[in-house]
């Protein structure tokens, strides 16, 4: 049997996926929303069945008090609306880890060290790793014979040289506290760059490439041979690309501005450059549909923030061009990337002199599959590849518990 389930656990929210690994399939998914508040709602989907008795999914109001009580429901989901359980069990669970530090390069099986030392790394996501620990609290009471296996969105970043991640600052103040570039969605970056080289049908230790993974977070990262060697977030996943609500790169001197000169304090700050600004603090929508409808229907505010949002692009993508040597592909992933042909079109606009030409009529089609978007005679193909970080997640956990 190959089958794990997933869980990524956050403050206010369960999402899970029981997957057959050997068969990529997904056999249910499910959200659990708004954990410790009221109005807490639950979605269950046994994947594949389109309609029984409950409809094609299982959708019910119900008030969660905490990550254990949004475990027992869902396993109401699942005894309600299948598969079994029983005869589908999971042999191993594993964890989204957003924070793994220096420590963790690789998927880990969870010990009661392991969560001591997540608890730890919780000093640098304070937002995500205490959730990622609850959950797995949870998981562990309502599957306690099975291994439980973190797998860390920074782990594949832990190739990076010290050049790439390394802040030009105090050595000793940034080693106490131990402020680094650690970089996040690496799960992802592992998964598309792997995806992009079958799907060239080339040995990925010959390909260079720069994977842009485009979602409400959205960062860049420079692969060779199958390893990061640059990614563009930090230390937090703040720095680097703009975002749906995130400013990504930001002269510091600015924060310093704010809180002298504007009257921000430190929390101000946070609120403004995490959940205030990219194209929504820009342009007044923070999901790109919107964004694009409103320039089409010729907002200028609009209009300014997406040039923004693909010249940044377009900067990470020269910047890792100049790290790489030589690009074999440049990869569009996640929510924005896999679906917005207007924005790959413009963040690769003019680069037609550097070998890297889109096809319009390729970029127009839309697609579930793995896609090349490029002109026969680039010399740098561009794809568009699907994410599937729940597959990669469950492939890591099963491979860790078979070796
Ligand atoms: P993700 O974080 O990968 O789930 O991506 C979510 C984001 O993808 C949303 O906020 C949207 O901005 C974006 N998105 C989804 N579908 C489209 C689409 N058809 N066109 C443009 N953006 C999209």
């Amino acid at each position: 049997m190959s089958i794990v389930l997933v869980v990524n656990s956050g403050s206010s929210s369960l999402k899970y996926q029981l997957i057959d690994v050997e068969q990529s399939q997904t056999l249910a998914s499910g959200l659990v929303e708004r954990i410790g508040a009221a109005g807490g709602h639950a979605r269950h989907r046994h994947e594949g069945v389109e309609n029984d008795s409950l409809g094609s999914h299982w959708d019910v109001a119900v008030d969660i008090a905490d990550h254990e009580a949004a475990f027992a429901v869902m396993l109401e989901g699942f005894a309600a609306h299948g598969p079994s359980l029983e005869a589908h069990a999971p042999i191993a669970v594993g964890h989204r880890v957003v924070q793994g530090g220096a420590r963790f390069f690789e998927p880990t099986v969870i010990t009661p060290l392991v969560k001591i030392n997540i608890d730890e790394l919780s000093a640098l996501a304070p937002l995500h790793n205490p959730a990622n620990l609850e959950g797995i609290e949870a998981a562990q009471r309502a599957f306690p014979d099975v291994p439980h296996v973190a797998v860390f969105d920074t782990a594949f970043h832990q190739t990076m040289p010290p050049a790439a991640y390394t802040y030009a600052i105090d050595r000793e103040l940034a080693a106490k506290h131990r402020i680094r570039r650690y970089g996040f969605h690496g799960t992802s970056h592992r998964f598309v760059s792997r995806a992009a080289a079958e799907y060239l049908e080339r040995p990925i230790e010959q390909l260079r490439m720069i994977v842009l993974h485009l979602g409400n977070g959205a960062s860049a990262c420079a692969v060779d041979g199958g390893r990061s060697v640059e990614t563009s977030m930090g230390m937090t996943p703040l720095e680097g690309l703009v975002m749906g609500t995130r400013s990504g790169d930001i002269d510091p001197a600015v924060l310093l501005h704010l809180e002298r000169r504007a009257g921000l304090d430190t929390d101000g700050v946070d609120r403004l450059l995490n959940s205030q600004s990219g194209i929504l603090g820009l342009g007044g929508h923070g999901d790109m549909r919107d964004l694009v409808a409103a320039r089409d229907a010729g907002d200028e505010a609009a209009t300014l923030a997406l040039e923004v949002y693909t010249h940044r692009i377009r900067s990470y993508v020269g910047a890792y061009a100049a790290q790489l040597g030589r690009v074999d592909a440049i990869v569009f992933t996640a929510g924005v990337g896999e679906n917005s042909a207007v924005v790959r079109e413009l963040a690769l606009a003019g680069l037609e002199g550097f070998g890297v030409e889109i096809d319009p009529e390729r970029n127009a089609v839309r697609g579930s599959e793995a896609r090349r978007i490029s002109t026969d005679g680039s010399a740098t193909a561009v794809l568009v590849v699907p994410t599937n970080e729940e597959l990669e997640i469950a492939r890591q956990t099963l491979q860790l518990v078979r070796a």
